[in-house]
């Protein structure tokens, strides 16, 4: 384990081999134009084995950002019992004690093959890191950039593509540069998108809203467990174009998102929300969230 809590080995190519070893080459469609999809999901060690939250999804979504790019992956590029069995090794192999963030890549290898996604060769790659919280457990500061999400006729939020995220990076650093956690992203149209790697909700009457999916967002997992939790506790979940200002008036709102687990909002534009306390909505979620997360008989979760 480094300085970043990054695991000391990885899995590229085929192979378990020390991180320093699992290198893309510089003249790789990866590395020259943003050419892979990833996702990271949260793995939460309990009595010696590790406990994947919603894996299938996260591999579905993976499948859904190659496809929205153009990447023709072979049909037996990727089974899910195998990759499992892999990301247990890779966990075990780590020697890790506390919870981890697993990261699922397919980078595009091929060599300076112009700028094109299809007919590619393309390799997975994993790596682990502890599973710090992105933003502060306490409440976040958040501030809305000037930098708008990118349009979905532009570079589609909803896949989940790394060249994408100099989008996210722009809008991060300014944020915290200003002296905030975090920014919250309009999209094109002026209206609430997400924040940098993190979506949004916000409480309201008693009520849960979250931008719809046509509003240029990553669809989130965490998100899509948030909604399941509100609905199951009798909240009503509204999902649609969320206008600035509305949030400015929210009783609660909160991030949501694999590494920013459930956040708080405490501040949004200089505008306290809640007074700057942990409204009981959030609470309550991110209460059944860790359950949710750490519970091995839940059907969300492989155990490996
Ligand atoms: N939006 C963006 C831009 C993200 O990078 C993330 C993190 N993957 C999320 C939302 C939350 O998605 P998830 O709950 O699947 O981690």
């Amino acid at each position: 384990m480094n300085q970043n809590h990054i695991g000391q080995y990885a899995y590229f190519q085929d192979t378990i081999r020390p991180i320093t070893e699992a290198n893309l080459n510089i003249a790789s469609a990866a590395n020259l134009y943003g050419l892979s999809v990833y996702s990271v999901l949260h793995a939460h060690h309990k009595n010696d084995s590790w406990l994947l939250f919603r894996l299938q999804d996260h591999l579905d979504r993976l499948f859904a950002s190659a496809k929205m790019i153009g990447f023709t992956l072979p049909d037996n590029f990727l089974n899910t019992r195998s990759l499992s069995a892999t990301i247990g090794e890779l966990l075990r192999t780590n020697n890790c004690e506390s919870d981890q963030f697993v990261r699922i890549t397919i980078h595009a290898t091929s060599l300076l093959p112009g700028i094109k996604t299809s007919d590619l060769t393309y390799h997975l790659s994993l790596f682990t890191y502890k599973a710090n919280p992105i933003l502060p457990k306490s409440g976040a500061r958040i501030k809305t950039s000037l930098w708008r999400r990118t349009a979905d006729t532009a570079i589609p939020a909803r896949a989940k593509v790394n060249g994408a995220y100099v989008n996210s990076a722009l809008a991060k650093q300014d944020a915290l540069d200003s002296g905030y956690d975090d920014c919250l992203f309009l999209n094109q149209h002026g209206l609430v998108s997400e924040l940098s790697a993190a979506n949004i909700c916000m409480i309201k009457n008693n009520r849960l809203y979250t931008p719809d999916v046509a509003s240029d967002i990553l669809e989130g997992i965490t998100r899509r467990s948030v909604i399941d939790i509100a609905s199951e506790q009798g909240i009503p979940v509204i999902e649609r174009p969320i206008a600035l200002t509305e949030l400015y008036t929210a009783d609660e709102l909160f991030a949501c998102g694999t590494s920013a687990f459930i956040s708080p909002i405490l501040e949004i534009d200089n505008r306290e929300i809640n007074a700057g306390e942990i409204g009981p909505v959030t609470k309550k979620i991110q209460k059944e969230l860790t359950t949710r997360q750490t519970q091995a008989n839940s059907d969300l979760i492989t155990s490996v």
